[in-house]
C-alpha cells in the first residue's frame, strides 16, 4: 500500500464526463489498495473567465478580493469529483486549501506556503476516505483565502505529497510526460522516462510549460518523487509518463542534452555607451529591480575609451515598463548615450546534466546555428544549459536543427564511462 497524491489540471476536469474519468482511476488506485489525496485544479479557462470578470469591474482589483473570486474555480471541482466517486460508492471528502489549513503568507495572487496541517487529511485516509483537496489556494495567518499564482495547483499537489510524506506525487495533465521539445514543432520529439529534477527547473524557467516551476523547487527541496502523466488515458491503463529523478538515482542511460527549451516572450533592452565604472550595473538594475521587473540575461561588453555598453533582457510583458524606467533614471543615476530595444526576440536553450562532463556542446549549438545563417545575439551558460537569444522569426527553424543536432529524436545513447 502507498500514500500516493495526484493532481489533475484544469483540462483533466475540463468536462463532467472527464471528471468522471478522473474519479475512475482514483477508483482504480484506490481499488488496488492506496491510499488517495487528489489535488484539482479549476475546470479549464475558468480560472481566466473568473479573472476577467473581476477586471469588468475594475482595472486594479484588490487582489484580496481577485483571490476570493478565483479561488471559486476549484470549490467547484473537488466538489464534483468527490460526488462523482460517492456516486461510484467510495467514501470521499473534500477540502478547500482553508479546510486542511494550507496556511500561507499574505501575498495575495502569488502567494507561498508555510505550513500545511496533515491531521484531519491523516484521519480521513486511514478510515479509507479518498481526500480531494483544492488546488491553487490556502489561507494565510488571518484567515484570508489566497492563491499560489497561475498554474498554482502543480505546487498545492507537490506541497501537501510533502507534508504527508507520500510515495510518488502524480500530475495528470494533457499530454503523457515530459517531452524533449514541444511537439507542435518537433513532430520527432520523444516522451523522456526520466528527466533530473535540475534539468526539469531549467526546463520550466526556460519556458516549458509542463510543471509550475515552484512546484519543481519544492520537490527538489522536499524530495518529492514527482511523475508527470496523462489523464486523457483509459483510467485502467498504467502508462509511466515521466518520472522526475534525482541525479544520484541516475543510471548511465541519461542523455548528454535532454531537451530543447525556449520562450518566444521575452524582449532586449541596451543601454549604449555608459560610463565603465564600479556599480554601473548596480545603476541601470537596481531602479530595473526596484521596479519588480524581472531581468534575466545580463550581457556587458569590455569597454573602450571608458566607456561599454549594457544589455539584458526582459519579458516582453515589462518591456515598455523597463523602458520607462530606464527613461526616468538616465541622466539621474546613470548616463548612456543612447537606449535602444528589440521586443522580436526569443530565447531558445539546450538543457542537459551531462553537460558538465562533456565539452564542445556550445560550439557543436553554435555552428548548427551558424549553418542555418541564425545569428545569435546573447548566450548564457550555466553548468546544464546553454541559451541564445536570437530573432524571433527563426525560433521553429531553431529548436528543429538543435532538436535534429543533439540526436533528440532517438532513445539516448548510453554516456560512455559517465561516472559524474
Ligand atoms: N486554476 C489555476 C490556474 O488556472 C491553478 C492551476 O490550474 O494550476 O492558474
Ligand atoms: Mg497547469
Amino acid at each position: 500500500m502507498a500514500l500516493i497524491v495526484q493532481k489533475y489540471g484544469g483540462t483533466s476536469v475540463g468536462t463532467t464526463d472527464r471528471i468522471k474519468n478522473v474519479a475512475r482511476r482514483v477508483a482504480r488506485f484506490h481499488r488496488e489498495g492506496h491510499q488517495l489525496v487528489v489535488v484539482v485544479s479549476a475546470m479549464s479557462g475558468e480560472t481566466n473567465r473568473l479573472l476577467a470578470l473581476a477586471k469588468e469591474l475594475s482595472a486594479n482589483p484588490n487582489p484580496r478580493e481577485l483571490d476570493v473570486v478565483a479561488a471559486t474555480g476549484e470549490q467547484v471541482t473537488i466538489g464534483l469529483l468527490a460526488i462523482a466517486l460517492e456516486e461510484m460508492g467510495f467514501k470521499a471528502r473534500s477540502y478547500t486549501g482553508g479546510q486542511v489549513r494550507i496556511l500561507t503568507d499574505n501575498a495575495f495572487t502569488k502567494a507561498r506556503i508555510l505550513s500545511i496541517d496533515e491531521q484531519n487529511m491523516r484521519a480521513d485516509l486511514e478510515a479509507g476516505t479518498i481526500v480531494i483537496v483544492a488546488g491553487f489556494q490556502g489561507v494565510d495567518a488571518e484567515e484570508n483565502i489566497t492563491t499560489l499564482g497561475r498554474g498554482g495547483s502543480d505546487t498545492s499537489g507537490v506541497a501537501l505529497a510533502a507534508a504527508l510524506k507520500a510515495d510518488e506525487c502524480q500530475i495528470y495533465t494533457d499530454v503523457d510526460g515530459v517531452y524533449t521539445t514541444d511537439p507542435r514543432i518537433v513532430p520527432e520529439a520523444r516522451r523522456l522516462d526520466t528527466v533530473t529534477f535540475e534539468e526539469m527547473l531549467e526546463m520550466a524557467s526556460l519556458g516549458s510549460k509542463v510543471l509550475q516551476i515552484r512546484s519543481v523547487e519544492f520537490a527538489g527541496k522536499y524530495q518529492v518523487k514527482l511523475r508527470v502523466l496523462s489523464s486523457l488515458e483509459d483510467p485502467m491503463v498504467t502508462s509511466r509518463g515521466t518520472l522526475i529523478t534525482f541525479e544520484e538515482d541516475h543510471s548511465m542511460e541519461q542523455a548528454i542534452i535532454s531537451g530543447i527549451a525556449f520562450t518566444r516572450d521575452e524582449a532586449k533592452i541596451s543601454v549604449m555607451g555608459v560610463e565603465d565604472k564600479p556599480g554601473i550595473a548596480y545603476a541601470i538594475l537596481g531602479p530595473v529591480a526596484a521596479a519588480n521587473i524581472d531581468v534575466d540575461m545580463i550581457v556587458q561588453n569590455i569597454g573602450a575609451s571608458g566607456h561599454t555598453d549594457f544589455s539584458f533582457t526582459v519579458n516582453r510583458s515589462e518591456y515598455q515598463k523597463a523602458l520607462d524606467v530606464l527613461a526616468r533614471e538616465r541622466g539621474k543615476v546613470f548616463k548612456a548615450r543612447e537606449i535602444i530595444g528589440d521586443s522580436k526576440i526569443c530565447k531558445v536553450s539546450v538543457v542537459g546534466i551531462g553537460m558538465r562532463s562533456h565539452v564542445g556542446l556550445a560550439s557543436k549549438m553554435f555552428k548548427s546555428l551558424a549553418d542555418e545563417g541564425i545569428n545569435i545575439q546573447m548566450i548564457s551558460t550555466s553548468e546544464i544549459k546553454i541559451s541564445v537569444v536570437i530573432d524571433e522569426k527563426y525560433l521553429e527553424l531553431a529548436v528543429r536543427v538543435l532538436h535534429k543536432t543533439f540526436e533528440l529524436d532517438k532513445p539516448p545513447v548510453p554516456i560512455a564511462g559517465s561516472a559524474v
